[in-house]
């Protein structure tokens, strides 16, 4: 079961591993698995293990228990981690221990005469922005190991059965009883003849060698779920590497990559866009078309609009993934160009709106710092720079 894997190795770091390197993992594997971004059927149980490691592996009281005596030292549920310190001088007795008092409890047991199950795979998925946004039907071509079509996995020519292993007589574990001062401790390991299948085989079909996989192209189709993100994992059950001679199948984890769009930004639900204004769209107010993810919409932009100003377009942003029908924003924000070169008609014009607001003479000639003024609200930038540094 997921909840014995070991907490550094849950959270993707080595054992010496700082406290700022774990708080960043945890940061990073909390967002990503979040059962509220990720669809993963799985996610639920991956935050909380990751929440888990992280109790432990953030305080250096804890992390020192589990360092030294593993799981039973930290006890989970707090357990006492005290009690078990007698034995700590044991190494090697963490399995052990886990299996009384950890979370190997709930099935650890029956893991190790499971045959071997087949690993897990990852791929890559390439996203634009769109299918992210809309959610898209994929098709996934790779090459993996799969069931031996010759043998149909049995790993045995036909007409042949696997036999029942000499070296676990069929259990797949081998026990070692060892007397030491506790008593007797019982260790158990798969059976390394059979792998922990509990089987040999005696005529290995020619095709696979026994193994009951062979390499072959597989081709399947991926539904992404509107809303999804750059780095969101999707699980496919059962659609990882086939397990030798009929084990259960890893599972396949597709990795999304989504491509960055040119014109709007996304955080999560919300998306963003710049709107650049010229001045007189600010100031005039104005109609004008900007992108959405369904497409281009015209926007109105009220007369003595500032910049910095931002625009929101409810229910235009990203899907939700969890909640069915419900989307972010879509936030515009407003800059305002100011032109770099004028005809010398604009200029003309640009002239007279200054002389109007009593900036500069109708001359073109900046007037003097106590010409006219109407309030400290009209003051012209300049203006009031001047009077700060006087
Ligand atoms: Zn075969």
């Amino acid at each position: 079961m997921a909840t014995t894997r070991d907490y550094y190795e849950i959270l993707g770091l080595e054992r010496g591993a700082s406290d700022e390197e774990i708080k960043r993992s945890f940061r990073k594997l909390a967002q990503q698995w979040h059962p509220d971004v990720n669809t993963d059927p799985d996610a639920d149980a991956r935050f909380k293990e990751i929440n888990e490691a992280y109790q432990v592996l953030s305080d250096s009281g804890r992390r020192q228990q589990y360092d030294t005596f593993g799981r039973a030292g930290v006890g989970g549920t707090g357990a006492g981690a005290e009690g078990y310190g007698p034995f700590g001088g044991f190494q090697g007795f963490g399995d052990i221990f886990d299996a009384f008092f950890g979370g190997a409890a709930a099935g650890g047991g029956a893991r190790r005469a499971r045959r071997p199950a087949g690993a897990d795979l990852r791929y890559d998925l390439q996203l634009t922005f769109d299918e992210a946004i809309h959610g898209a039907e994929k098709e996934l071509s790779f090459t993996s190991l799969d069931i031996c079509t010759t043998c149909e996995g049995r790993g045995t020519e036909e007409g042949s059965e696997p036999a029942t292993c000499p070296g676990c007589e069929g259990t797949g574990e081998v026990r070692e009883v060892r007397n030491t001062l506790l008593g007797q401790m019982v260790n158990v390991t798969p059976c390394g003849r059979c792998r922990g299948s509990g089987q040999v085989i005696k005529d290995p079909c020619l095709a696979c060698r026994g193994d009951g996989r062979s390499e072959r192209k597989r081709t399947l189709r991926v539904s992404v779920p509107a809303g999804i993100d750059d780095g969101h994992q999707i699980r496919l059950t059962g659609e990882g590497e086939a397990a030798p001679r009929g084990g259960t199948p890893g599972n396949l984890y597709v990795v999304t990559h989504v491509e960055e769009h040119p014109i709007l930004k996304r955080d999560g639900t919300e998306l963003y866009q710049e709107l650049k204004l010229s001045i007189t769209q600010a100031a005039l107010g104005a109609q004008i078309p900007i992108l959405t993810p369904d497409g281009e919409e015209m926007l109105e932009v009220k007369p003595g609009t500032q910049p910095g100003t931002e625009i929101r377009r409810r229910g235009l942003g990203a899907p939700h993934l969890r909640r069915a029908g419900a989307r972010g924003d879509l936030h515009i924000l407003i800059d305002i160009e100011v032109p770099t070169s004028l005809s010398d008609r604009q200029r003309e014009l640009l002239q007279d709106l200054a002389a109007e607001s009593g900036e500069i003479s109708a001359d073109g000639e900046t007037t003097p710092a106590d010409g006219p003024r109407t309030g400290p609200g009209k003051r012209s930038l300049g203006d009031r720079i001047k009077d700060a540094i006087s």
